[in-house]
């Protein structure tokens, strides 16, 4: 599948140099099961459909949506002049695709470096688009990034492809209603979620099904998607769905996730709240300490790391590791279009 895919990410790469979307048959990104996959397929999930072969091309638009915030805003620390500028940009873009955005500012103490704290003033910028039920599904992303590098992985990966399924999904039909937010405040201790979470009702919280976290996405060797064990049917499914398409994704069952109590990531106040979490991000746990911090072989950015790094830009990811961008991209907007308008916890 390898080579086949590589050619089409060749052209792809040419429909993005002229921007704009190739006909449909360019990325067979589901191909149609054969027999063997097919018995497979019913004993991996009945409720899966194996999408059609592609008519959707995924990842332009996220890429283009990568470009404007790490190369017009750049880095972009919580609290900051350029954290606003990434929120007003987002919130034009839900306007564009047809949203009716919504801001949720915040004031909240959070950390400026290990030993201070601060008050940090920022926002989430939210898109509802409705479902054949009230029930929630959040899908959320941070758009503030650490003050190193232009936070191409680190965040404008998962604000990229939060953008391009917003703009997928908008007029399509989904079991549930969506909830599309961009958190800020994350680098400085997970604010922004933990103000979402805070301010729902108890019956709210019940009313949300699940929490999709996404979180660098372009940079590691491996894309991955993490749970907690004891509710793991979001997981589950796009595990299950991804095997059936010939997708690359792993997990890591019982995953320590938590460092010293403290979250990594904007999942930790949904899942504190007993709301279930899909998260994913790409790096790779066969490397270094084996703990997940390591993305890339020692020999790449600092010693394997690219978040946080003067090496978390698209040019860096484009010349070091060429497709990897635009199929990480590809296969995690695949995953998440079909978890979208198929996934339904009551089947
Ligand atoms: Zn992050």
């Amino acid at each position: 599948m390898k080579s086949l895919k590589l050619s089409s990410t060749l052209l792809i790469l040419a429909s993005l140099a002229c921007g704009q979307f190739l006909p449909a048959t360019t990325i067979p990104s589901v191909a149609v099961p054969s027999i063997t996959a097919q018995s497979a397929a019913t004993e991996v999930d009945a409720t899966l459909e194996a999408a059609q072969p592609a008519e959707i091309v995924y990842g332009a638009t996220a890429r283009g949506h990568i470009a404007a915030i790490t190369e017009q805003i750049g880095a972009r620390w919580t609290g900051t002049e350029q954290e606003a500028q990434t929120a007003q940009y987002i919130q034009d873009t839900f306007a564009q695709i047809g949203y009716e955005p919504v801001i949720q500012p915040f004031s909240r103490s959070g950390w400026v470096d290990d030993e201070t704290e601060s008050i940090f003033k920022s926002a989430n910028v939210i898109a509802v688009k409705g479902g054949e039920s009230d029930q929630v599904i959040v899908i959320g992303a941070h758009y503030d990034s650490s003050d190193e590098g232009l936070g191409a992985d680190d965040n404008a990966s998962g604000v990229g492809i939060l953008l391009e399924l917003a703009e997928q999904l908008k007029d399509i039909s989904t079991p549930y209603t969506i909830h599309f937010i961009a958190f800020g405040g994350e680098e400085a201790g997970l604010l922004g979620s933990q103000e979402y979470v805070d301010t729902l009702s108890a019956d709210e919280i019940s009313n949300t099904v699940g929490m999709i976290n996404l979180d660098s996405l372009i940079a590691g060797d491996i894309t991955y998607v993490y749970c907690s064990e004891s509710k793991s049917a979001l997981r589950d499914w796009v595990l299950s769905w991804a095997k059936l398409n010939e997708i690359a994704l792993q997990t890591i069952p019982n995953v320590e996730l938590s460092e010293d109590g403290y979250g990594i990531s904007d999942y930790d106040a949904f899942d504190k709240a007993g709301i279930p979490f899909a998260y994913f991000e790409s790096t790779n746990w066969t490397l270094g300490n084996k703990d997940g911090y390591t993305q890339v072989g020692p020999q790449y950015g600092d010693g394997g790391a690219v978040f946080h790094t003067e090496y978390d830009t698209l040019a860096y990811l484009d010349e070091t590791f060429p497709n990897r961008v635009d199929e990480h991209l590809n296969d995690v907007i695949a995953i998440l279009y079909n978890l979208l308008t198929q996934y339904n916890a009551n089947n």
